[in-house]
C-alpha cells in the first residue's frame, strides 16, 4: 500500500493525514484531485457518515480509503448539534449559509437557560479507514474530548465551537489553545493515535 485516498477535501486533515503517513511512504492524496465528488452524508450517525464517505471515495478510486467525521455533542440538548455540527444554523435545509459565527449563537441561544454545571460537552472524532469498498472489516477509531459550553466567547485560534468549548483540564477555552496544545488533548488527535496502533499491523 503506498497511497490512501483521503474521503474530504479540508486542507487540514489532509496535512494531518499527511505528515502521519509520511514516515510509512504511503501518500495521502485528497478525493478531489481524483476526481471523487462529495457524497451525501445521509446517516444518522458519525460513524455511519463516516464509512458512507470511505466506502464513496473507494469505490470511485480503487483505492484504501481514509475518512473522518467529527462534531460537537452537548448533553442537555439531547446530543445536538451532533452531526449537523457544521450546519447548525443552515435556514434550511441544503441551503449551505451556516456559519461558525451563526453556530456559535444559535448554541449559546440553545443553552440560555441551561445553568453552568449543565453544560457539559464533547467533541468526537471518527476515523474509518476501508481496504477497499466491500471491506466487511473497517477500521474505526473513535477519539472524544471532553469539556464544557461556555457563556461567552474567548481566544482566536482554532475553528467551529472552538471560541465557546471549555477545556476545565487546560483550564482555557479550545480557542485560546496553541495547536500544539490543541494536538495533546483534541479528539482529532485522540482518534489518529488510535488508527496508526490499529494499521501498524497493515502498514508497520
Ligand atoms: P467536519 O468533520 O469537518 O465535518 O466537522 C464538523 C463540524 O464540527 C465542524 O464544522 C465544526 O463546527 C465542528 N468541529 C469539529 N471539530 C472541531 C474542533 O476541533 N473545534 C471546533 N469545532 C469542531
Amino acid at each position: 500500500m503506498d497511497k490512501i485516498v483521503l474521503a474530504s477535501g479540508n486542507q487540514g486533515k489532509l496535512n494531518e493525514f499527511a505528515h502521519l503517513f509520511e514516515r510509512y511512504d504511503i501518500s495521502i492524496v485528497p478525493q478531489g484531485s481524483l476526481g471523487v465528488e462529495d457524497v451525501p452524508e445521509t446517516g444518522t450517525t458519525f460513524v455511519e457518515n463516516a464509512i458512507i464517505k470511505a466506502r464513496h471515495a473507494a469505490k470511485v478510486t480503487g483505492l484504501p480509503a481514509l475518512s473522518d467525521d467529527s462534531g460537537l455533542v452537548v448533553a442537555a440538548l439531547g446530543g445536538a448539534p451532533g452531526i449537523y455540527s457544521s450546519r447548525y444554523s443552515e435556514s434550511a435545509l441544503g441551503a449551505d449559509d451556516a456559519t461558525d459565527e451563526g453556530n456559535i449563537d444559535k448554541l449559546l441561544n440553545a443553552l440560555k437557560a441551561t445553568p453552568e454545571d449543565k453544560r457539559d460537552a464533547y467533541f468526537i472524532c471518527v476515523l474509518v479507514f476501508m481496504r477497499h469498498a466491500d471491506d466487511p472489516t473497517p477500521i474505526i477509531c473513535q477519539g472524544r474530548w471532553h469539556g464544557e459550553i461556555a457563556t461567552q466567547r474567548a481566544g482566536e485560534q482554532g475553528f467551529g465551537y472552538d471560541p465557546v468549548f471549555y477545556c476545565s483540564t487546560l483550564n482555557k477555552h479550545a480557542a485560546q489553545c496553541q495547536k500544539s496544545e490543541k494536538s495533546t488533548v483534541s479528539h482529532r488527535a485522540k482518534a489518529l493515535e488510535l488508527l496508526v496502533a490499529e494499521m501498524e499491523s497493515l502498514i508497520g
